[in-house]
């Protein structure tokens, strides 16, 4: 599908970021999660296409955020290895990325390989543990967000999906300030699952956090294209 894959994020944490082709996610059982079909199992296709994606990258920014439709544990290794080449040929410093946090014991050997530092998002949804794993069924056995914080500098949270209350949003984000160096909220926006939006709790975020917009560590994506990847330059929908 033809995607937009490569941005220049100019706001908060200015980068280049690139949205990969990867293998079928290994959870790939969340309920709210349509993601997967932008997924393949065609290891030369994806290698090639990936490539064509890293070819924008001109390191002007210094600093690298990638991402696909997966865990960036599910890339081909020769994407991985050319990702490396671009990162030392172009002086990249930084680089964001994210996974599951069944990766956890997975995340030093990226930091060696690469060798800079590497801010890795987990991908949270909620530390309320009854709701991010029996109702968003996210498979993400911990039970606090210390534990979360022993392996990752970032989280990715979500607001405003159906199910969700105040006092879990209000917790959630608590626990962001409270235990991590950057965070990415993610307003829940419909897709082909049958979890709608509920747009009133995204009324009441959107006021009583409002103050967020200006910490520069946490970004607030109010619709999933907002960093400038992800939209569909020709055909249907992205999932
Ligand atoms: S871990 Fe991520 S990609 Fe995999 S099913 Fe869950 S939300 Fe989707």
């Amino acid at each position: 599908m033809e995607l937009q894959r490569y941005s220049k994020v100019t706001g908060k944490n200015p980068r280049e970021m690139v949205l990969l082709r990867a293998y079928p996610c290994k959870w790939g059982k969340c309920a709210f999660c349509d993601y997967t079909m932008d997924n393949c199992e065609n290891t030369e296709e994806m290698v090639l296409e990936n490539h064509k994606i890293l070819q924008n990258i001109t390191g002007d920014l210094g600093v690298l955020d990638v991402i696909d439709s997966a865990s960036c544990f599910e890339l081909p290794e020769q994407t991985v290895a050319e990702l490396r080449s671009i990162v030392q040929e172009k002086n990249i410093s930084k680089m964001f990325t994210e996974c599951h946090y069944m990766y956890r014991k997975w995340l030093q050997k990226w930091r060696e390989f690469f060798g800079i530092p590497i801010v890795f998002r987990c991908g949270v949804e909620s530390f309320d543990n009854a709701f991010r794993n029996n109702v968003l069924k996210k498979g993400a056995d911990f039970t606090s967000p210390q534990q979360v914080a022993e392996y990752f500098e970032a989280v990715c949270l979500m607001v405003g999906i159906q199910g969700q209350t105040k006092e879990m949003i209000r917790r959630d984000i608590e626990a962001l300030e409270q235990y991590f160096s950057y965070g990415c909220v993610n307003i829940y926006t419909p897709n082909t699952t049958p979890f709608q939006a509920d747009e009133k709790l995204i009324e009441w975020f959107r006021e009583e956090y409002a103050y967020l917009e200006n910490n520069p560590q946490i970004e607030i994506l109010w619709h999933n294209e907002d960093l400038g990847v992800g939209a569909v330059l020709e055909g249907g929908g992205r999932q």
